[in-house]
């Protein structure tokens, strides 16, 4: 008994050792319409040819059972490859029952034709290292528990979904929270036979154009970053930096002193593990990009949907489980130097590489810009914290003649971000306008509009929508920077109170500086040092 993987459709996509398996196996189990006619020729002349496609499994079995007990060797073909979605399982526990002996030859899975004839490799640096392959539920085959859209989708890596172009609405709805309406997404239908058809979009388009095709079944849907078509880094496995680094190994002695020393090889690039989550990391990658010293690896924490992502050698999203996690990672990727570029308000981020850069003997740079300064004209009242900022509001009551005739409940822009707008909630009586990048999702306070939008912001748009909304008062972190300055500026020229909260202080001990400019000054200092003198025992134990 020889189960094989016929493929995903094309004759000749079958490995050898199953084409002579058919060709050497006097009765041939297939199922008609998936297994392409022409392996058939390839059966011996007399052989038994079997077609599935209306049997059940016992019928199935009970033939199988009867060409072994008739001592004929069976090739049992199987679309694809065996692995998926194939049935195959219930057929060997039934041979084993039987004391039928078997053995299974891999073919050409549907989702590796579908990434072949969309040129695409679904393994991309730093983009994505993971392919989820799954189906969506039917009547016939419920998902188990745990393997719904929503939770597969949680890390956003390649996903190719089986059996599902039926449902590309539903498919869609439950994908678009996670990956976004603009993430790349194809369909390959009848993947390498002469019919097959090739959509790519995203997720916004997707379904339509899936529909007007009119594709309902034999299809694959991939989705993720990794269809995207350019801007990814290179892997490591051709790179400079590989040779270069592998050149650092000393030469085997070959006993011929006439030959001329080699050159010195040269030094392989420093390698910067940058924590992003701000526009001082993007620009200092941006910088570090056209330097071939060193290599970047970006990290983000993945709270934004569609990241601003810069060039990098690698990027890399989501947390590292704390310092442990951070440190080990320091360790495995050879991190030479790590840099903390994230928001000034990312405490436990700041806090957590300290701890790990300690812990793994690699040198740290904090790049924090400075806080805000008041200027003539400007009623800022700072607080600690964003719980004082609310214990502020609790009390506050707008000047009576900003609004006159207007009940007493203050009218507050708060930007504070995303993060933390629970802590509002319990105030219900200003009302607020809420700005920030993505949709908030915890609770909020009873009287609210959201805003969504992302900066930089001008000063006249900021005057202009303070006054649309008759604001009295501004909420807002001491971020610092020019991105969201703005309303600070509008604030001050319509009288307007800010309540500013504090940044947390940074960790002690670190070398700070609050530009780009000094950080590329800082690294530049690094990356002229012998890696080997900045005390980093992993750069010797690998
Ligand atoms: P946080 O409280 O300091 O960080 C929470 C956790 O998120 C960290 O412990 C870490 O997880 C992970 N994380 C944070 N930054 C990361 C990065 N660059 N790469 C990989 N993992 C990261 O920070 P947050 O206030 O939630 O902010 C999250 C991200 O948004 C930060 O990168 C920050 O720069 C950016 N951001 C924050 C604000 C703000 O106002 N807080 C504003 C704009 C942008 P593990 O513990 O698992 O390692």
């Amino acid at each position: 008994m020889h189960f094989i993987g016929a493929g995903p459709g094309a004759a000749d996509l079958i490995t050898v050792r199953g084409r002579d398996l058919i060709a050497s196996s006097p009765v041939c189990v297939y199922a008609g319409s998936l297994v392409p006619a022409e392996m058939l020729t390839w059966c011996p002349s007399g052989a038994r040819l079997v077609d599935t496609a209306r049997m059940n499994l016992e019928e199935i079995v009970a033939e199988l059972c009867a060409a072994d007990a008739a001592g004929l060797d069976v090739a049992r073909l199987h679309s694809g490859d065996p692995s998926l979605y194939s049935a195959l399982a219930e057929q060997m526990r039934r041979l084993d029952a039987a004391g039928v002996p078997y053995d299974v030859t891999p073919g050409v899975p549907a989702f590796a034709a579908a990434a072949a004839a969309l040129r695409r490799e679904l393994t991309v640096p730093g983009i994505a290292q993971t392919i989820v392959l799954s189906r969506v539920s039917v009547v016939s085959s419920p998902m188990p528990p745990g393997e719904d859209l929503a939770t597969l989708s949680a890390s956003q890596a390649t996903l190719v979904l089986h059996l599902a172009v039926h449902r590309i609405e539903d498919v869609v709805r439950e994908l678009t929270p996670r990956y976004g309406p603009s993430c790349p997404v194809a369909v390959v239908a009848w993947a390498s036979r002469e019919r097959e058809v090739v959509l790519r979009g995203t997720l916004a388009d997707i379904a339509g154009q899936s529909r007007a095709a009119g594709l309902t079944r034999t299809a694959v849907i991939l989705v993720g970053q990794a269809l995207a078509a350019d801007g990814f880094p290179d892997s490591f496995l051709y790179s400079k930096a590989r040779f270069a680094a592998a050149g650092d190994l000393p030469a085997p002695a070959t006993g011929w002193s006439s030959v001329p020393p080699e050159p010195a090889p040269p030094r392989a690039p420093r390698r910067v593990l940058l924590l992003g989550g701000s526009g001082e990391a993007r620009r200092l990658a941006t910088t570090l990009a056209g330097d071939d010293r060193v290599e970047v690896l970006y990290c983000l924490a993945g709270r934004v949907r569609d990241p601003r992502i810069p060039p990098a050698s690698q990027i890399r999203i989501g947390g590292f489980g704390g310092p442990d996690g951070l440190a080990a990672l320091l360790r495995t990727e050879r991190i030479d130097i790590l840099v903390d570029a994230t928001h000034p308000f990312a405490a436990r981020m700041s806090a957590s590489a300290a701890t790990a850069a300690d812990a793994a003997g690699v040198p740290l740079l904090l790049l924090r810009r400075s806080g805000w300064q008041e200027r003539p004209g400007d009623d800022w009242r700072r607080v600690p914290s964003l719980s004082a900022a609310v214990d502020l509001l609790d009390r506050f009551v707008p000047d009576p003649k900003s609004r006159p005739g207007s009940d007493a409940a203050a009218r507050v822009f708060l930007t504070t971000g995303r993060g933390d707008l629970d802590l509002f909630a319990r105030l219900d009586r200003p009302w607020f306008l809420i700005r920030c990048v993505e949709a908030p999702d915890g609770p909020l306070p009873p009287r609210h509009t959201v805003l969504l939008d992302r900066g930089p912001f001008d000063v006249d748009g900021e005057r202009a929508l303070l006054r649309r909304h008759a604001i009295d008062l501004v909420v807002t972190k001491d971020s610092g920077g020019a991105m969201t300055a703005a309303k600070l500026t509008a604030a001050r020229e319509l009288g307007l109170p800010v309540v500013l909260v504090d940044r947390p202080a940074p960790p002690a001990g670190v070398d700070l500086v609050d530009s780009v400019d000094d950080a590329l000054g800082w690294l530049a200092g690094r990356i002229a040092q012998d890696p080997r003198a900045n005390g980093s025992d992993h750069q010797e134990s690998g």
